[in-house]
């Protein structure tokens, strides 16, 4: 196959304060269908990595995209293999290899969303730790898509039940950190033993040189794809962000509405169906606030922009391609509830503050999956955001008592007091009450005393919500966890308790530096199978003829048995709770469990 240095597509706009005039969906060549799906979704209009990745890809090209999550990479392979597919054919036409069960799962949901036009089309997610019955019965009743974990994908091969001979797209999602987990053997037996012409999509965060020789390699003459972002931010905005999940945001927006001093506000959310339900939020909890989105009709836009500028509302609640020139000088501050894609968006959107020379604020809402976003806009804009607080209850009440004493102020200048005042008085004499009882009474019929003051505690969110929340927020965990690696067992620095705070145990598996194990292939095979996170690995020793790898103190008996039937480099690995002499066990600061021991431990540790 022949390679070339690709092409880098550069989607910077040239003047970015100008209205930003990217390609439609439609633009891009996609079908109705698939359209169709995209309106249900909500999004306005590509991403650059989309309008960048979807039309070399329905041109038929190979394509490497520099691209991390959350930059909307898996619409970009998706939709253009979706428009592609022959749902008449049996074997699947598409596969998606992933780093993780838990990114394989999100792909194969994302397929099933952009496909929800396209009647009989199905998607298969397969990954360790998910039993092969379920997996078996979706392969044999036929999947056009499949979306799988590298080990699992070449165990269904080698058992001869997943045939790729038809295969027609082959992605590589998270490329990077499939090689880093040590699968670059197993992708690159997918890469080889699939069909020749095939298409492939390589999505990496990075470019080291392993992933740079599998594309010259085994890609035919791709096209590079990278989203540059050379931008500069106005100097007269501050610029801040606040860490928080995303099932707090709303309430982290109503503190931020409560406390800070805006005159007017511009919130940006992604789809135009959270514009509509965050305004609908918002003003049932008292704020003057609209949303504009690219469904609405222009007149209707401008009469809402109107009331904006005059002052007869405060919030606007906007996409970015609704706020596109947006210049009202009223906007002292923009909050990014929704991180945006990409630098440039970022950039367009806190330049809707700080018009006409006045000073701006913008704020940042980044759930902690999302940090990295913040780091390459940091990174691109060459300008660090500072960290704010989130205004606390003791914060919000103090506003919530002061603006009650302003309204008290404000309303003794009112025309109407000497009418009110003759009226206090008499009931004054009349029930011998004194005026501050009579005061406090008025106050109990113009406000909600029971909400008055903000309780300590916030709602807890909605469990579904609650659970995704979790997730994204492990994944982080994964993303962060200090994992320190060593050869002989250094066992003064181990690990007794995973990144998320859980118990962890010594495991011996049999296979060590005789096998040339190393320890991303540890951790790819015991995660893939076992259906584990990177966070829940401590510390790997790796020793001549073993390893000692800590996991979760209370593995499942089931998730025990797959380990033990796990192979690393063709060897069983045959995972034990690890029962050899102190000296060969990994140290430990903290008391730990045996292995298995059930799900909780009989006294909780605090967490460090
Ligand atoms: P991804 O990088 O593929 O994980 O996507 C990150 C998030 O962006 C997901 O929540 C997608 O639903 C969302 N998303 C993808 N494309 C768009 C788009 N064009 N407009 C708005 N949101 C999008």
């Amino acid at each position: 196959m022949s390679t070339n240095e690709g092409i880098a597509v550069d989607t910077a706009p040239a003047d970015e304060d100008a209205p930003e005039s990217g390609p439609t969906f439609a633009d891009l060549g996609i079908d109705d269908r698939v359209l169709a799906a995209i309106a249900d979704v909500g999004y306005e209009s590509p991403s650059p990595i989309q309008a960048a990745t979807i039309p070399p890809l329905l041109s038929g090209a190979d394509v490497v995209g520099l691209a991390q999550t959350g930059t909307g990479k898996t619409a970009a392979f998706a939709i253009p293999i979706l428009m592609n597919l022959d749902t008449s054919q049996k074997k699947p036409s598409a596969l998606v290899l992933a780093p993780t069960r838990e990114l394989a799962i999100q792909v194969a949901e994302a397929f099933g969303k952009y496909s929800s036009h396209i009647p009989g089309l199905h998607v298969l997610p397969i990954y360790g730790g998910q039993s092969y019955g379920v997996q078996l019965s979706g392969l044999r009743r036929g999947a056009h898509v499949v979306v799988g974990t590298p080990g699992r994908v070449i165990d269904h091969l080698e058992k001869g039940t997943l045939d790729l001979s038809e295969l027609k797209y082959l992605v590589l999602d998270e490329a990077d950190e499939m090689l880093k987990m040590g699968f670059q053997e197993d992708v690159e037996r997918i890469l080889r033993d699939t069909p020749d012409d095939k298409q492939v999509a390589l999505f990496s965060a990075t470019m080291p040189g392993a992933i740079r020789k599998i594309s010259k390699q085994y890609l035919n003459d791709p096209i590079e794809i990278t989203v540059k972002s050379k931008s500069q931010t106005a100097t007269n905005i501050t610029q801040r962000y606040v860490q928080v999940s995303h099932h707090r945001k709303l309430d982290a927006l109503t503190r931020v509405l409560e406390v800070e001093d805006f005159e007017a506000m511009i919130i940006f959310v992604r789809t135009k169906q959270a514009t509509e339900e965050l305004a609908e939020k918002l003003r049932s909890r008292g704020f003057s606030a609209a949303a504009i989105n690219g469904d609405i009709a222009q007149n209707q836009r401008e009469r809402t922009i109107g009331q904006l500028k005059s002052g007869a509302l405060d919030i606007l609640v906007a996409t970015d391609v609704a706020a596109r020139g947006l210049d009202v000088d009223r906007i002292s501050h923009v909050v990014n509830y929704d991180i945006p894609h990409d630098t440039e968006s970022y950039v367009h959107r806190i330049g809707r503050t700080g018009r006409a020379g006045r000073s701006g604020q913008a704020l940042l809402f980044v759930a902690p999956r999302e940090r990295h976003l913040l780091k390459s806009i940091e990174r691109a804009t060459r300008h660090p955001l500072i960290e704010m607080q989130l205004p606390s209850v003791e914060d919000v009440n103090a506003t919530r008592a002061s603006k009650f004493g302003d309204s008290i102020t404000e309303n003794l200048a009112s025309d109407n007091i000497a009418l009110f005042r003759k009226l206090i008085e008499d009931y004054e004499a009349e029930h011998n009450t004194p005026l501050a009882d009579i005061a406090a009474a008025l106050a109990v019929g113009g406000y909600d005393g029971d909400n008055f003051f903000m309780s300590a505690e916030p709602e807890p969110a909605p469990r579904r919500e609650r659970d995704r929340d979790r997730d994204r927020d492990r994944d982080r965990d994964r993303d962060r966890a200090p994992r320190r690696y060593d050869d002989e067992g250094d066992r003064g620095r181990s690990f007794s308790r995973a990144a998320d705070g859980q118990e962890l145990a010594t495991y011996r598996i049999s296979v060590g530096k005789r096998h040339r194990v190393v320890p991303g292939a540890i951790v790819g095979a015991i995660a893939n199978e076992g259906g584990l996170r990177r966070s829940d690995f401590g510390h790997i020793s790796i020793r001549p003829d073993y390893s000692l790898v800590e996991l979760p103190a209370n593995l499942s008996n089931e998730t025990l048995e797959a380990l033990r039937r796990t192979r690393i480099s063709g060897v069983l690995i045959q995972l034990q709770p690890d029962s050899g002499p102190p000296s060969q066990r990994l140290a430990s600061r903290a008391p730990r469990r045996e292995p298995g021991q059930g799900r909780r431990p009989e006294r909780r540790q605090p967490r460090s």
